[in-house]
């Protein structure tokens, strides 16, 4: 399970047995680089697997899942997601109904954010050979029209090396912004899948992004962005600060939490800076913009929690947070998965 969790273990599994079979690709982003996208002769292409279990939870289901997960993926890179592709393998014996629902689910999520499913497969397999449905989802997209407004105005500031908003285009002085709460969805759905009754009070974040982060680049200033699902924003953190080779300073108290998330996350003895986000996004900008871009994001119904949550700084190779107690705390990237198939 832990080669499957998105923590170090899969980075490793990835790297050693599945990217290392298959052969370079010539690009901007190429996929060893492990991106949210790849970039292909100037299309952005991204795919995502859903796996999550229960197939309806409070908050969202399956389908809402599969289309923003794959949508927010084109998004962060600087993108605008034009179409998707769906592919769905359901159980034998499953319920006529629960598809109808998904699939009602994923037209209603396309529909909202403006990205329309322009091809997809169906199959079925004998009953016991999946947990009732499994949707394979890719996008692709083009560079936004503000992408390039937004490197040249961090190119005032400091050197810029990337042409897109990766994960190595971090910087010392950076700041880092997050759009909203951390940890809602994943304790939503474990709480509910094992009857906590946390649920009730937190729910699933899924949303589409591409509308908020289409203010955000309208800002300027923004060199990175990643959705901080599996593996929370202590994988997200740890994947800019090795490709970036930068270290990130965080304070605790500027991290948005609902306090339901704390005390579930205390009682069940996670960390919810290491469970999944499905309507999130990290942000990365030179500082003299972030206020802006605070503004952009309060001001959007998605971003009203949105916080600066620290700076990336060259004093530290790691990501440290300075705890509200004024103690100092390295952020590991998660090895396994504290809450197995929430996505
Ligand atoms: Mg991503």
């Amino acid at each position: 399970m832990n080669h499957g969790a998105g923590g170090e273990t899969m980075q490793d599994f990835l790297s050693k047995h599945i990217v290392s079979h298959f052969s370079k690709m010539n690009s901007d982003v190429p996929l060893a680089s492990l991106d949210d996208s790849a970039v292909v002769d100037g299309i952005v292409f991204t795919t995502d697997g859903h796996t999550v279990k229960p197939l309806f939870f409070p908050g969202g289901d399956i389908g809402s899942l599969s289309v923003a997960g794959t949508v927010n993926d084109i998004a962060v890179m600087g993108a605008r997601p034009l179409a998707l592709s769906c592919a769905v393998i359901l159980e034998e014996g499953l319920d006529i109904d629960v598809v109808d629902k998904v699939m009602m689910s994923i037209g209603r999520t396309s529909a909202a954010c403006g990205v329309p499913v322009a091809t997809g497969d169906t199959k079925v397999v004998e009953s016991g050979a999946v947990d009732k449905m499994v949707i394979v989802t890719s996008a692709i997209g083009k560079r936004s029209s503000y992408t390039d407004h937004n490197l040249s105005v961090a190119s005032q500031y400091r050197n810029v090396d990337s042409k897109w908003l990766t994960d190595d285009n971090v910087r010392d002085g950076d700041a880092i912004i997050v759009s909203g709460t951390l940890g809602d969805h994943g304790v939503s759905l474990l709480s509910f899948r094992e009857g906590y009754g946390f649920e009730s009070t937190v729910k699933s974040d899924i949303a589409p992004l591409n509308g908020l982060i289409e203010d955000v680049l309208k800002a300027g200033g923004t060199v990175a962005m990643k959705d901080p699902t599996r593996g929370g924003l202590a994988n997200t953190l740890n994947e800019w600060s090795s490709k970036s080779k930068v270290g990130i300073e965080l304070n605790e108290n500027d991290i948005p939490l609902k306090d339901a998330v704390v005390n579930a996350c205390d009682l069940l003895g996670i960390d919810p800076l290491s469970i999944g986000n499905e309507g999130k996004v990290v942000i990365a900008c030179v500082p003299d913009t972030a206020d802006d871009i605070l503004k952009v994001l309060k001001a959007h119904p998605y971003g009203k929690d949105a916080n600066i949550i620290g700076y990336a700084t060259s004093r530290t190779k790691n990501v440290v947070m300075r705890t509200s107690v004024g103690g100092r705390r390295i952020i590991e990237p998660p090895i396994g998965d504290p809450v197995p198939r929430i996505c």
